[in-house]
């Protein structure tokens, strides 16, 4: 484990954890899974709000066919109508994105996103909790985070239902749950629970929370962390985003909601942020690529474009302001169980 401590200055760039040429590829793969998976499936379910259960809604925009809508009662937005579950579960079952993006984003980039993501992830973990205790790390994938995590002195737990990373986190020494936190009866176990970018591929995000809440431990926390839908690059990429990708993202939280959703279910949100890296670099790599024209600010545009010696500098400034303005689209919040 390297020591890197959370306060010491990250640098994060996309080509980093997405090598060129391969993300391209990815998109030509998800086109055609989402091409096949609308050919075999049924139909789509109309949903209730997942976070208010308000039956009304108005349209955000459309993406591959499918629609994003505005929830009227609290601002939510999300797909409707969505594919069922188990549509969803055969849909990742059988993408051939899922497994080209495992195999040629993940795996090429693995060192520089335990550098970049999981060193800095446990980092701030271990500083927010330093009691520690039960850990339980939910869609924790191969566990990579939490197997790192136990020899700082967790007591971890992961749960994922995807059988080669279950075999690969059974292999580093992780127990591992199986089956959805919904169908498991836990009540008053866990210190810590986690999602680090999950909820927002879930069906039903509200009841899997509820389930959280149960198997917190009294006086403990749940971290979540996910994209966030009213981040600077969705402010200025809108529908082009690469984050709006249905069926895949069937939920698009924001600072607001889900708070808003974790206060309705028990919790107690202590901390509401946005600690990315990513979005100055992913706007300019969208207008050097063409996707867009401008931000809609010229001294925006200026920034983002500059080749001065200092424009690199310059932009590290800008994403510091991003960040702390609650305007990442990487968006992280702790709630208490009291
Ligand atoms: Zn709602």
């Amino acid at each position: 484990m390297e020591n890197v401590t959370s306060t010491e200055k990250l640098v994060i760039k996309r080509v980093d954890l997405k090598p060129i040429g391969a993300v391209e590829h990815y998109n030509e793969l998800l086109q055609k899974d989402i091409q096949d998976f609308m050919l075999s499936i049924d139909g789509l379910e109309q949903v209730d709000c997942p976070v208010c259960r308000s039956n009304t809604s108005k349209l955000f925009g459309e993406k591959y066919s499918f629609k994003l809508v505005t929830c009227d009662g609290c601002g939510f937005v999300f797909i409707n109508p969505r594919p069922t579950p188990a549509a969803m579960e055969n849909y990742y079952a059988n993408s051939k994105a899922s497994a080209y993006f495992q195999t040629n984003i993940i795996g090429p980039t693995e060192g520089n996103r335990l550098r970049l993501i999981v060193t800095p992830r446990l980092n701030y973990i271990n500083d927010k909790f330093p009691n520690k205790g039960t850990w339980l790390d939910i869609g924790c994938s191969t566990a990579t985070l939490i197997s790192e995590a136990k020899k700082t002195g967790w007591q971890v737990t992961g749960l994922d239902f995807e059988k080669t990373a279950i075999a690969a986190a059974e292999g580093k020494g992780v127990p591992m749950l199986t089956k959805p936190i919904e169908v498991l009866d836990i009540q008053d176990q866990y210190d810590l629970i986690s999602l680090f970018e999950v909820l927002e591929h879930l069906s039903n995000p509200r009841e899997t929370l509820e389930a959280c809440f149960k198997a917190n431990a009294k006086g403990g926390s749940i971290v979540i962390t996910i994209p966030n839908i009213e981040g600077f690059e969705f402010e200025t990429l809108g529908m082009e985003h690469s984050n709006i990708c249905p069926p895949s993202h069937l939920n698009h939280f924001s600072p607001s909601t889900l708070p808003k959703l974790l206060t309705d279910i028990g919790y107690e949100v202590t901390d509401i942020e946005t600690p990315g890296y990513l979005d100055v670099d992913n706007v300019r790599n969208a207008m050097l690529s063409g996707k867009i024209t401008t931000t809609g600010s010229k001294l925006l545009d200026t920034i983002i474009l500059s080749d001065a010696p200092n424009a690199a500098d310059e932009r590290e400034v800008l994403q510091g302001i991003v960040a702390r303005s609650i305007k990442s689209g990487h968006l992280r919040v702790v709630a208490k169980k009291k």
